[in-house]
């Protein structure tokens, strides 16, 4: 005998219980499939343990800033293994937190996988289930290149598994995961290197961001191996090493991470079954309104390959339960203009269009304003960190179509300004607001 709901869910993670609790606040009746701990990704091993430790490598820059300030702190070392244990029992107090609020809500937790047996049946622990709605919301998982040796690293999930902190560390990727991760290592006091496989890192990102990070990086003593096509990594007497196609060898690493971009869950869901379309990549399929191919299945969050953050996933997940069960017919997530942040030292905040997309759309008519300075933070600090800012405008009227700023306190900064923008916000808007004195933010609105 099957069991029936208005809507079946496969993963529990940001997208997925956010779709389910949503419906099941308009009644539906619900059923959430996950064998792992609740949250997915971004509660286990994503966002929120890397934003403690981001937190904690902060403090470390924030420390060493303190002596020039008229501190006299004897700063000698930190615990890996003792933040780590308050971590995880953060991350552990969030599963439970999940747990007691979907059940508040009625939604059923089924702990096991979900396979696909039919277009509206799903299989789990022995047991089938019959969906009227069913939403893939099963994520991904980070992959390692298909090299030999590369079982010697480890990736962003094995990253929060470390007990102790390595004492040198090869990053190989260029995303925004790699310079975090990198970030964090280095300003513990791991020695850092940074593979990448073409000039530099996060270049899907404004060039203005891509130099002065690089810059940043730089300075904080992690170097960046550019033109890196690697071959092959092992051990050997000095520890782990990293082989390029082009014959370099690096060597005496404790810790090798692969940060090489994540692939969809996709391949053990009997979507064939379902009638589900993929990519050639493996993610799901979906149009505007997260339909997949197949009538009543839909996709939604990182399984679908479409801008891989947490709110995204959240924003899609809550939108889909809008328009199924709260007839809203034309609810959905619009994709543009989405705000993200990059955890690194100092942190990254942009929205909307880098310069040279904004040029390949709209050509002569973008404007640039453009501001670097040294926050006054570091006024009266021996070593000085740096901030850049970008307005992107174009037309007539200056609309502005991207902010990128790199500098301490552009993580906070940017969410207010991506309202601004979704609202169409033009240079003049910015130029009328007046500022807030003294902040690095000011700048974004006394650009000339
Ligand atoms: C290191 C790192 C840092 C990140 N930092 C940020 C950040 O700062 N900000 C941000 O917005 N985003 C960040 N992200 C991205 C964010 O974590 C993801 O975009 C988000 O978790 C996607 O949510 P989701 O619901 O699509 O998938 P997930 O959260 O991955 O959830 C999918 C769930 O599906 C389950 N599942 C898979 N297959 C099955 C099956 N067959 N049956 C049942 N369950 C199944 C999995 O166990 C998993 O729990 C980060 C990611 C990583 C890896």
């Amino acid at each position: 005998m099957s069991l029936s709901f208005d809507l079946l869910v496969i993963g529990g993670g940001s997208g997925g219980l956010a779709a389910a609790q949503r419906a099941a606040e308009y009644g539906a009746s619900v059923a959430v499939f996950e064998p792992n701990p609740l949250g997915g990704t971004c509660v286990n091993v994503g966002c929120v343990p890397k934003k403690v430790m981001w937190s904690t490598a902060a403090l470390a820059h924030s420390l060493s800033a303190a002596a020039d300030y008229g501190f006299n702190l004897d700063y000698r070392s930190h615990d890996w293994g003792a933040i780590k244990v308050r971590r995880d029992a953060y991350v552990a107090s969030l599963n439970l937190n999940y747990a007691k609020s979907i059940e508040a809500k009625g939604v059923n937790h089924i702990l096991e996988n979900a396979i696909f047996i039919g277009s509206h049946t799903i299989s789990a622990g022995g047991k089938t289930y019959q969906g009227r709605h069913i939403i893939i919301a099963s994520g991904g998982q980070p992959e390692r290149p298909a090299i030999p040796g590369a079982e010697h690293g480890i990736t962003s999930d094995g990253f929060f598994e470390l007990e102790k902190r390595p004492d040198k560390v090869a990053i190989v990727g260029s995303g925004y995961v790699a310079v975090e991760l990198a970030g964090m290592f280095r300003g513990l006091g791991s020695e850092v290197c940074i593979f990448v496989r073409y000039d530099g890192v996060l270049r899907k990102f404004d060039d203005m961001l891509r130099e002065e990070l690089g810059n940043a990086l730089a300075k904080d003593g992690i170097s960046v191996v550019t033109e890196a096509i690697l071959s092959k990594a092992g051990t050997d007497h000095g520890g782990l090493f990293l082989e390029t196609s082009d014959g370099r060898v690096f060597n005496n690493f404790d810790c090798l991470l692969w940060a090489v971009g994540r692939s969809p869950n996709t391949r053990h869901l009997g979507l064939d079954k379902a009638g589900v379309d993929l990519d050639p990549r493996g993610f799901v399929l979906v149009d505007d309104f997260q339909n997949t191919g197949a009538e009543h299945i839909y996709a939604i969050g990182d399984v679908t390959g479409r801008a891989n953050l947490t709110p995204v996933a959240i924003a899609a997940g809550r939108r889909l339960a809008d328009r199924l069960f709260n007839n809203q017919p034309d609810r959905h997530l619009d994709y543009n203009n989405i705000a993200t942040v990059v955890f690194s030292h100092p942190p990254i905040g942009t929205v909307g269009l880098t310069e040279a997309q904004a040029r390949a759309e709209y050509g002569d008519i973008v404007k640039i304003y453009r501001s670097e300075f040294v926050p006054m933070y570091y006024a009266v600090m021996e070593s000085k960190g740096r901030a850049a800012m970008k307005l992107v405008t174009a037309g007539e009227h200056e609309k502005v179509v991207g902010v990128h700023v790199i500098g301490d306190g552009a993580d906070e900064m940017m969410q207010g300004f991506s309202v601004a923008i979704s609202m169409g916000a033009t240079k003049e808007d910015f130029d009328n607001t007046v500022a807030i004195h003294p902040t690095s933010a000011e700048e974004l609105v006394t650009m000339r």
